[in-house]
Order: structure tokens, then sequence, then C-alpha cells
């Protein structure tokens, strides 16, 4: 069996009602894109996956990359991923671009693996550990948490940069002890090691499931320091890249949990390598999905069904109805679990005409101009990202 060719599918996707990456529940509208590939072969099979790491520009990186896969035996992942990553060496190898590339390529070559072999992609990743993931959305507020929680929720999420204190503490006096919380300071770079760990130690009251990315990704050394001073458990990784991108977080010790994008971390070959290196080290998995489109969430439940270090996957749960019908058949999701589907493959297909009549229009925004934490236009805070910790001092402690 050959590759004989690679689409791509490119569409304009709306946003979730209530979002974590806009700091004051305002969606943000009109730039989320969704990447979708298929790989085509001589005996007829094709393979799909999904892109994220900046789909339109993913996109024309998946058109770089076709020849390098064209021609090739599909069933070979490994080397075929192997030399994808060599082949962005004049790229810079390491970025989530490329790696958003790669991962919807890497997806579809399982896909296809899973259907000539007539079993679910769970299967060749080593079975079933589990028969539903436990899925947590998010909530800005305690009416929208009630909801989730109504629907069957166990797990909520909530943060921002617009009091996550107040927000936590808001959560945990309505919802009690029994539901976990989790709180996404989204490491902005004017959040620095001292008013993370202040921030920290005040959140430890309201025992967090974990406290996501407290500093800036980039500031490995302020994470070191937030970990040394705090109790709460601290997740981060969604804006890494790769085996490699994850590997000082979970070999130096700096997280509890580990959340690569299943879109944007190379695809599922690297994302069940960064779960064995998470085993090794006692830390979990819990894949980010702040963009994921549908066909990387098959991928991430396909993955977490079956490695023992699966925490739990982020999901919109009231996304836009769109992720539903773009899709042959949604994934179930059942008092806030997600069902492991049976199906050969990742088990399911998108709509073409469907992608077709909702084309990309813009896929980069700036930060939200309105309310609480907003970069105003005509304000200092509209350029100067650093500037964006004034008026915010009474966000790290409780009065
Ligand atoms: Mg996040």
């Amino acid at each position: 069996m050959k590759i004989t060719e690679i689409k791509t599918f490119l569409m304009q996707a709306g946003s979730p009602k209530e979002t974590a990456w806009s700091a004051n529940g305002i969606s943000s509208a009109g730039t989320r894109n969704w990447l979708f590939v298929k790989i085509y072969t001589d005996a007829g099979v094709t393979g799909l996956g999904e892109c994220s790491g900046w789909p339109r520009v993913a996109e024309a990186a998946v058109r770089d990359l076709s020849h390098i896969l064209v021609g090739e035996d599909p069933t070979h992942i490994e080397r075929l991923w192997q030399r994808m990553h060599t082949a962005l060496m004049g790229h810079g190898q390491s970025g989530v671009v490329g790696h958003g590339a790669m991962s919807g390529l890497d997806m579809a070559l399982w896909d296809i693996k899973g259907k000539v072999l007539d079993t679910p992609v769970w299967n060749l990743l080593g079975g079933k550990v589990r028969e539903r993931i436990r899925a947590y959305s998010h909530a800005s507020t305690v009416e929208n948490a009630m909801s989730l929680v109504a629907r069957g929720y166990t797990a909520i999420k909530t943060g921002g940069v617009a009091d996550p204190l107040g927000k936590l503490a808001d959560l945990r006096a309505a919802l009690g002890d029994e539901i976990d919380l989790m709180v996404d300071l989204h490491g902005p770079p004017w959040l620095t090691a001292p008013d993370a760990i202040a921030l920290c130690r005040e959140l430890e009251q309201f025992h967090p499931l974990f406290v996501e990315e407290p500093v800036a990704p980039e500031a490995v050394d302020a994470m070191r320091r937030v970990r040394d001073a705090t109790s709460v458990p601290l997740a981060a990784g969604e804006r890494l890249a790769g085996l490699y991108g994850a590997r000082s977080l979970i070999t130096d010790g700096l997280v509890d949990v580990i959340q690569p994008d299943t879109g944007r971390a190379g695809g599922l070959t690297p994302m069940k390598k960064i779960a064995a290196l998470a085993e090794a080290h006692f830390v979990s998995m819990a894949p980010h999905a702040g963009t994921l489109g549908p066909v990387a969430e098959y991928a991430a439940v396909h993955l977490l069904a079956a490695i023992p270090n699966a925490l739990i996957l982020e999901r919109f749960e009231d996304d836009w109805t769109g992720k539903q019908a773009v899709l042959s058949q949604p994934l179930e999701c059942v008092g806030g679990h997600l069902l492991v589907p049976d199906r050969p493959g990742l088990g399911v297909d998108i709509d073409e005409a469907f992608i077709a009549a909702h084309p990309s229009v813009r896929n980069c925004r700036l930060p939200i101009t309105e309310g609480a934490g907003a970069y105003a236009p005509g304000t200092e805070a509209e350029a100067v990202y650093f500037q964006s910790r004034q008026g915010r001092h009474h966000y790290f402690k409780r009065s």
C-alpha cells in the first residue's frame, strides 16, 4: 500500500459561548479555524487527521510536507514521523506550526492503520485502560458551573487573567468539596514569580485539582520558584511542541499534570511517548483542547483510553454546534464522560460540504478589548503587555 495524495480542508469555526481564553467570558468571535487533512492510498483506504497550531499556516506546512509522504507505505508511522521531523530541520523543527502539521498527518496515518487492521486506534496504542474519558468544561460564573454540574460534570475549570482567585473561591463555595476545580492563569508575562507564588498560596485553601500555567511557558526558572514555594498541583504544556518540548517540565519535576495539545504536539506518536515519559515521573496527562477541533478530540479520546496516567480531557461542553455538524458521528458525552468509540481507525469522517460552506476568513486576533483585563484601545495596556499588572494587585490576595 502506498500513499497517493494528501488533501487539506480548512474552515472557519464558530466560537464556544464560554471560553477560558477570554478573560471576561466574551468569546473570541471570528478567529477560530479548523484544519483537517486526508491521506489517500492506492488501496482505497483514507486516513483523517486534524492540525492545530495556527491552522491556516499549518495548511501550507502540510502541503510542503506532502512529498515526504507520497509514495510511502502509510503503516510505517514511526519512520514517516521521523522523516517529517527531519524535513523540518531547516524550519526550526521545534515549533507548534510544524508540529501542528505533523499532528494531522500522523493522526491520519494511525487512522489508516486502524482501518487496514479493522481495529480502533486505541487498540493499536495498547488497548483499553478505560471505557470512558472523564472531561471537564469551563465556567467563569457560578451559574455556568451549576449548569454543567446539572449535566453530570464533576470537574470545572475557571480562570483567566481577571480575578482567578475570586472565581475559584466563588465556585468552591457554591459547588462544595466533591467537584474538582481547576484554575488556568494563562501564564501572562506580567505574572512574575513573586505574584504567581502569592496567588498560588491563596489558591491552596480551595484545593484545586491543578493550577495551570502560573507563569509564562518560557519562564522555566519562574516555574521552578513557584513549584518550590507552593503546594498546589501545577499543570502546563499546551503551548509546547513534541516530546522534547514537554521533556523538561516532566523530568525536572515542574508539573504534576502535562497538557500537550493533541492537534499541535506532533500527533499521537509523540503524545504516546510524552504519556510514557510522564508515567515514569508520576505525572498525569490532561490534554489541552482550547482550540481543538472535533477530529483532534477523537484522537485524544483514543489516546486517553489507552494510557494509564490519563487524568482528564479538556472540553467545551457548550461549543459551537458546527463541532457536531462537521462530523459523520459526533463523540458521545454522557454525564461529563466521553464514550470511547469502537469503530476501526479513529472512527469518524468529516462533512466536506459543511466545511466548504464555512471558508476560512481570519485566524488570528488581538486580545479582548472590553471589560476587566482588557487591552483597551487608547490605554497604556493596549500595546504594553507587561504593564497589564496595573490594577490587578488585588487579584493576588483575598482581603
Ligand atoms: Mg490553558
